[in-house]
């Protein structure tokens, strides 16, 4: 027995991509979600229908997607300050129609987006249109959320006819994602990898989507999965829809459902699987929705898939890059989103090869070269370090005072506390051993000028002994000097500190002047 709802307008979808499993001469004249044109004819772009229901939302703005309430900073939602810049936008209005293309969230597939046009006497161009920026489900309604610009008043009303159209390279985006994603958690299931959880993005993102699996696949694993799909898309699998009565539906059970993005928190596994059978909570007294791929899948699902597999065009799986036996999410990218993405792809790659000055073809083995290089310049300015610092102590053991200063400017590679803390260490010991002494002081400064590539003039000075008390006294001394340009601190005998603003003959006079009366003290 075939079993027909009343027929929508003909499109490039096979008559019998819907199949019905029970009669449903009784079903209400208000389509409920499960039964809207948009799931029963995925290839539909518009429709002429009626106004069932039509007031002001409650709500300025559409809400975030589910499971994606983790807004960045300065995105528009429906929350706290967002809210007075959407209010300039005008007033927001729940409409509902008696049947519609535009799909409300579910299922983990974001909601389509469209307008609304009102028909009647008018000549089409003064019809009034406005534009759906969301659908909600509601327990079994779908409910379009339509902008009203400022300084306009709707009148419209139940019972006016309207043609409802699909923003359709949004919904080509998304049901390519949806129908890939039941192609790709199908191909993972033979590899006894079950579909955790699903996500993906709204048009117009390049985000890719994600399949969560047990473990993550490896490269060749990635491979041979992505030619799998594709080669499957070469075939054109036909797809189809059976809907059933809640509680009567056939063949569900066999089967265990891919997740979708609200499923992030939950911890088990069972509980997982038990939502994934799909049917959320407050959808009782519908439908179950099951899409088949031929010889490839049965699952159940509300989204609106492609009547066959060729409308996803390619998938590309995004190779991974590190392996992990723990839960990983898998991203791929499929349909028009794949097309952007590895166009976005090709052309980083040409900027890269360009910075790197090599081909495309060759932008692997440079970078890897590049790589093995600067790990080796590393090392050796490592050793040129040492080296240098050797010199500079030669250098202050030469003019035979226990109270050393070492004067450093401009010295861009070594102007940092760690080389300054080396020579400063390596100098005190020496002198320690050399002299056999305890209380020798060593006085660093190391000045870089402002100029084109350093924005102020910067000085580091490090005060360094085996006598803390001394070190610290020293360190007192240069503090009241430099007043309120000097910054830092120590302990232990080490003192670092940063002296900020221009240094000039100044400051020079004044150090030498600190040195003289420590060197005099000491004597
Ligand atoms: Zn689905």
């Amino acid at each position: 027995m075939v079993y027909e709802l009343d027929p929508l307008p003909r499109t490039d979808t096979p008559s019998d991509y819907t199949r019905f499993k029970f009669d449903p001469a009784n079903v209400g004249e208000k389509r409920i979600v499960g039964l809207l044109a948009c799931q029963r004819d995925p290839l539909l772009r518009s429709l002429r229908t009626k106004i069932h229901s039509i007031r002001e939302a409650s709500i300025k703005a559409p809400p975030p997607p589910k499971g994606k309430n983790k807004q960045k900073k300065g995105v528009v939602n429906g929350n706290g300050d967002a809210k007075a810049k959407e209010e300039d936008k005008g007033r927001l209005y729940e409409i509902e129609l008696l049947d519609t293309v535009i799909f409300p969230e579910g299922g983990g597939q974001p909601s389509d987006m469209g307008h609304i046009k009102l028909l009647g006497d008018t000549n089409d161009d003064k019809r009034e249109s406005y534009v759906v920026e969301g659908c909600l489900r509601k327990k079994l309604d779908s409910v379009h959320l339509v902008r009203v610009p400022p300084g306009t008043d709707i009148d419209w009303k139940e019972g006016d006819e309207v043609e409802v159209h699909v923003d359709w390279e949004r919904r080509v985006d998304h049901t390519s994602c949806h129908t890939s994603q039941h192609l790709l958690s199908a191909i993972l299931d033979r590899m006894e990898l079950p579909t955790l959880s699903w996500s993906m993005h709204a048009y117009p993102s390049l985000e890719p989507i994600y399949v969560e699996l047990p473990r993550a696949l490896t490269f060749q694993e990635a491979e041979q999965v992505e030619k799998e799909c594709n080669d499957l898309i070469m075939q054109n699998n036909k797809i189809w829809v059976d809907i059933s009565v809640q509680g009567q539906e056939q063949g569900q059970a066999e089967e265990v459902g891919h997740g979708n993005a609200d499923d992030s928190d939950l911890t088990t596994l069972a509980e997982r699987l038990k939502i994934n059978k799909g049917i959320p909570d407050d959808y009782e007294g519908g439908v179950i929705r099951h899409i088949n791929i031929d010889r490839t899948d049965r699952n159940a699902c509300c989204g609106t898939q492609f009547p066959s597999l060729a409308h996803v065009s390619l998938m590309h799986i995004i190779p991974p890059t590190t392996s992990s036996s723990s839960t990983t999410k898998l991203y791929f990218v499929a349909g028009p989103r794949a097309i952007r993405y590895l166009q976005n792809a090709s052309r980083q790659l040409s900027a890269v090869a360009k910075i790197v000055g090599s081909g495309r073809a060759d932008v692997v083995d440079r970078l890897d070269n590049n790589e093995k290089n600067r790990k080796e310049l590393f090392d050796n300015v490592k050793d040129l370090r040492g080296e240098l610092s050797d010199l500079i102590i030669q250098k202050a053991l030469s003019e035979n005072e226990r109270i050393m200063c070492i004067k450093r400017e401009n010295q861009k590679a070594t102007h940092d506390f760690e080389f300054l803390g080396t020579v400063a260490n390596t100098l005190i010991s020496t002198v320690s051993e050399q002299k056999n002494v305890d209380d020798a002081v060593v006085v660093l400064t190391s000045t870089l000028h402002a100029s084109k590539t350093v924005p102020e003039t910067q000085t580091l000075l490090l005060i360094s002994s085996k006598d803390d008390k001394l070190a610290k006294g020293v360190n007192e001394d240069f503090k009241k000097g430099l007043g309120d340009r000097i910054k830092g601190g120590g302990a232990r005998g080490r003192y670092m500190s940063k002296i900020s603003g221009k240094w000039s003959r100044k400051e020079d006079a004044l150090v030498q002047g600190l040195l003289d009366e420590l060197r005099s003290a000491k004597a």
